[in-house]
């Protein structure tokens, strides 16, 4: 299971609900202890560099973030705010169920029905509550749409918020100092970095989320997809395409 996946799952536990095996604990992305939160925050920022700077012949195959995670895991397990079959139950959910599939279901029914796009444009926290797999999906979330003029791109600079009940685990490079602060300062040269080159007359704008707020972003429908149904549609749409580090495939990528 993806170590990053892990720290996630740290995030996302509620302890005390997590003592049970119970898909309820989707309900909110805040733990109750603050404390969580800053351990799990602290090993995600270590750089990746940091991650690989260890001996090899040291004896252990695993780095010292992975080796930060388990410690940390291990304590909270021991005194029982999390149980591992939770973590491990969370990170299912996120992967195969909820995130980036509820975000590319979305994105699809927005480029095939005008009235749900304009839904999504107004409130999308409302929008996309008919999508969700357990409870509610998305509190304060803004959907924002890109043009021919205008590509939006989302970040934190803060810290790492993300609408993890959208688009699932935030990928490691979200977090990253680097992505943090570069998008601000240079997004055309962050989207170059991600293979993207947009004409230079496109206008790039940068959201930065917060806890309270959260974005997704609408990105152009691909030329050559007309006809095509929602579900054909939705493979199309990556989770870097919906956080404006990347647009959607090629129709010649899933045919
Ligand atoms: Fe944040």
């Amino acid at each position: 299971m993806a170590l990053t996946s892990r720290i996630v799952a740290f995030q996302l536990a509620e302890p005390v609900k997590a003592r049970g095996v119970n898909e309820q604990w989707l309900g909110g992305p805040y733990p109750r202890f603050r404390f969580l939160l800053d351990a799990a925050g602290l090993v995600g920022y270590i750089s990746p560099m940091a991650a690989h700077d260890h001996d090899p012949n040291e004896g252990s195959n695993l780095s010292e973030v992975e080796l930060r995670v388990r410690a940390l895991e291990t304590i909270l397990v021991d005194k029982g705010y999390i149980e591992s079959a939770a973590l491990d139950r969370i990170v299912e959910l996120y992967e195969t169920k909820i995130g980036p599939h509820i975000g590319a279901q979305v994105i699809a029914k927005a480029w095939s029905d005008s009235s749900f796009r304009q839904s999504l444009l107004e409130d999308a926290s409302k929008a996309v509550n008919a999508f969700a797999q357990v409870g509610s999906v998305g509190e304060h979330l803004i959907a924002v749409e890109n043009t021919p003029q205008l590509h939006n791109m989302v970040v934190c600079t803060l810290c790492s918020c993300y609408p993890t009940d959208v688009l699932g685990l935030p990928p490691a490079w979200y977090k990253s100092f680097a992505y943090r602060s570069r998008t601000v300062k240079e997004p055309r040269a962050v989207l170059a970095d991600f293979g993207v080159a947009l004409p230079a007359e496109t206008e790039i704008r940068v959201w930065d989320s917060t806890a309270e707020t959260r974005y997704v972003v609408v990105p152009m429908r691909p030329a050559g997809t007309e006809g095509w149904n929602e579900a054909q549609l939705a493979k199309l749409i990556t989770r870097d395409s919906m956080i404006g580090a990347g647009l959607p495939k090629k129709p010649s990528e899933v045919a």
